[in-house]
C-alpha cells in the first residue's frame, strides 16, 4: 500500500519544509511505502523559468488587447486595467531575466548569490515574476508567504470556484503530480496545510486529485487547517473540507498510521482524525528526505530542517496560536541529546547537507546551549539557525558555547519595547533583558549571508 503526501504552494521554496520528512520517516519506520511530493518547490521550478514567464506575459498582453477591444469599462474591468497596465511594465525584462536569477539564487558555487548586487537583481526579477502570474491571474495577490483574492476563502463555495484551472496558476504542475501519483496508485493521498498562503491552492490541488482519482481517500492535516477546523461545528466541518475525505487535527504521526491501517483492512475512516497534542519526541525517527527533490531548492545550498524539540516551554504569549493544539502552542517536548547529535551526524552523510534549520517553536537555551557544546565534543562540522526567545539565561558564555557548536543565526522573538504592551501580551521577558540578549551575541560578523 503506498501513500503519497503533498506539501501544496504557497511558500518558502529555499529549503524543505518539517512536515513532510516527519511524517514520512514516521510511516517508513512502520513499513508504510511514503511517496513526499513538494509541490511547493515543484510549481515555483515550473513557474520560475524564462519560457514559462513568456508565457504568462502572452496571457498578460492578450487579457489587454480584450480590454482595449472594449467600448466601456466598467469598475471591475478598470481595476483589472489598471493591473495588467502595471504589469505590463515588467513583461519586457522579467522572461529574459528569470532563468539568470534563478541560477543565481541556486549558484552552488556561491560567488553569484552572495555578491550583494548580483543578489539583490534576482530577488527583484523572481518578485517582479510573482507578480506577473498574479497580474495573469487576476485578481490575484501572490508571493512566497500569501494567496490571496479579494474574495478568497470566504466560503466554500468560492474555494471551488477559485480551484478552477482557469484561476489556478498552479494546474500544470498540479497535472503533472497527478501524471505521477497515476502510476503510483497510492491508498491515500495526504495535502499538508501548514500556512495560510497552502490552504487555497491546498483546496485547489484536492479538488483536481479528487476528480481525477475519485476512489483514492483523500485527507488533509497540518496547522493551517486545524486552526480552521478545530472551532466549527461537525455540519460546518463537512462544509468547509469540499473534496477532503478526512482531516487529520493536531499532530498527524500517530493518527495518519492509523488512517493507513484503516484503509489498508477495509475500513472507513472517521471523517475527522484527531491526532495527539504530546507526541513523545524522543520515540520519533529523524525526518526522512528520501524521495524529495533536493537540488531543486532555490538556494545556493542545502539546508535541512530538523526538530531537536517540539512545542514552547514558555506557551502564556497572549497572541501565539502555532496550530497543532486548541490554543497557544503546544507542551514543550525535547528529543533526547545524543540522539540529535546521531540524527544530525546521519543526516548529513546521507544528504549533502553542513546547514540545518532548527525548526520548533521556542528553543531552550540551556538546551541549545546543551547541543552546542555535544556538536563541538564530537567535532561534528555543521551550522545551524533556530528560534529563541530573548531570555537573560543567553549570556556571554551560553551564547560563545552557541557560536562554537555551529550557531549561524538566531531569531529573537521581540515584539515591543514597551513594558506595558510586554505585560499585555504576557511575554515574561523586560525590556532590557531584551536588549541584553541580542547585545550579547558575540562579535556581530558575518559569515556567508548570515549575520553572528
Ligand atoms: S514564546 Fe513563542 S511559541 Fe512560546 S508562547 Fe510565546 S509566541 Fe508562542
Amino acid at each position: 500500500m503506498t501513500t503519497a503526501l503533498i506539501y501544496p504552494p504557497t511558500c518558502d521554496p529555499t529549503a524543505p519544509y518539517l512536515s513532510l520528512p516527519t511524517l514520512t520517516a514516521w510511516l517508513r519506520a512502520h513499513g508504510e511505502r511514503v511517496i513526499p511530493i513538494d509541490a511547493n518547490v515543484e510549481a515555483y521550478d515550473g513557474l520560475l523559468q524564462g519560457d514559462a514567464m513568456t508565457i504568462t506575459a502572452q496571457k498578460i498582453r492578450a487579457a489587454l488587447k480584450n480590454l482595449d477591444k472594449k467600448p466601456f469599462l466598467d469598475h471591475r474591468d478598470q481595476i483589472h486595467y489598471v493591473r495588467l497596465w502595471e504589469a505590463a511594465e515588467d513583461i519586457s525584462w522579467v522572461p529574459k531575466a528569470m532563468d539568470h536569477a534563478v541560477a543565481v539564487l541556486r549558484d552552488r558555487t556561491g560567488k553569484r548569490f552572495f555578491n550583494g548586487p548580483g543578489y539583490e537583481a534576482a530577488v527583484q526579477t523572481v518578485q517582479a515574476g510573482l507578480n506577473l502570474i498574479g497580474a495573469a491571474y487576476h485578481p490575484l495577490s501572490l508571493d512566497f508567504t500569501g494567496y490571496r483574492t479579494p474574495f478568497s476563502l470566504l466560503t466554500p463555495e468560492q474555494i471551488k470556484a477559485d480551484a478552477a484551472p482557469e484561476k489556478n496558476p498552479f494546474h500544470d504542475c498540479f497535472a503533472s503530480i497527478g501524471d505521477r501519483l497515476a502510476l503510483e496508485n497510492p491508498i491515500l493521498i495526504g495535502i499538508s496545510m501548514v500556512f495560510p498562503g497552502q490552504v487555497q491552492p491546498g483546496f485547489s490541488l484536492a479538488y483536481y486529485l479528487k476528480a481525477r482519482f475519485p476512489g483514492i481517500h483523500l485527507t488533509v492535516g497540518g496547522p493551517a487547517i486545524t486552526q480552521i477546523l478545530v472551532r466549527q461545528t461537525p455540519e460546518a466541518r463537512t462544509r468547509i473540507m469540499g473534496p477532503f475525505d478526512s482531516a487529520v487535527l493536531y499532530e498527524g504521526e500517530e493518527a495518519l498510521l492509523e488512517l493507513v491501517q484503516t484503509l489498508s483492512s477495509g475500513k472507513t475512516p472517521e471523517r475527522i482524525i484527531i491526532g495527539k497534542t504530546d507526541t513523545r519526541l524522543e520515540q520519533l525517527p529523524a525526518p526522512d528526505f528520501e524521495g524529495l527533490p533536493l537540488d531543486l531548492y532555490f538556494s545556493p545550498e542545502l539546508v535541512l530542517p530538523y526538530d531537536p524539540t517540539r512545542g514552547c516551554y514558555w506557551g502564556k504569549c497572549a497572541f501565539c496560536h502555532y496550530g497543532l493544539c486548541g490554543s497557544g502552542t503546544a507542551r514543550y517536548r525535547e528529543r533526547k541529546i545524543p540522539d540529535m547529535t546521531a540524527q544530525l551526524r546521519a543526516l548529513s552523510s546521507r544528504h549533502p547537507c553542513r546547514n540545518f534549520y532548527f525548526s520548533q517553536d521556542a528553543f531552550l537555551p540551556a538546551t541549545a546551549r546543551a547541543l552546542s557544546l555535544a556538536l563541538k565534543k564530537e567535532n561534528l562540522d555543521i551550522c545551524w539557525s533556530s528560534d529563541m526567545r530573548p531570555e537573560k539565561t543567553l549570556t556571554k558564555d551560553c551564547c560563545r558555547d552557541l557560536k562554537d557548536g555551529g550557531a549561524l543565526s538566531i531569531a529573537l522573538g521581540i515584539e515591543s519595547a514597551s513594558p506595558r504592551v510586554l505585560k499585555l501580551i504576557h511575554k515574561g521577558i523586560a525590556p532590557e533583558t531584551m536588549q541584553a540578549a541580542v547585545k550579547t551575541w558575540p562579535g556581530r560578523h558575518c559569515r556567508g549571508s548570515h549575520v553572528l
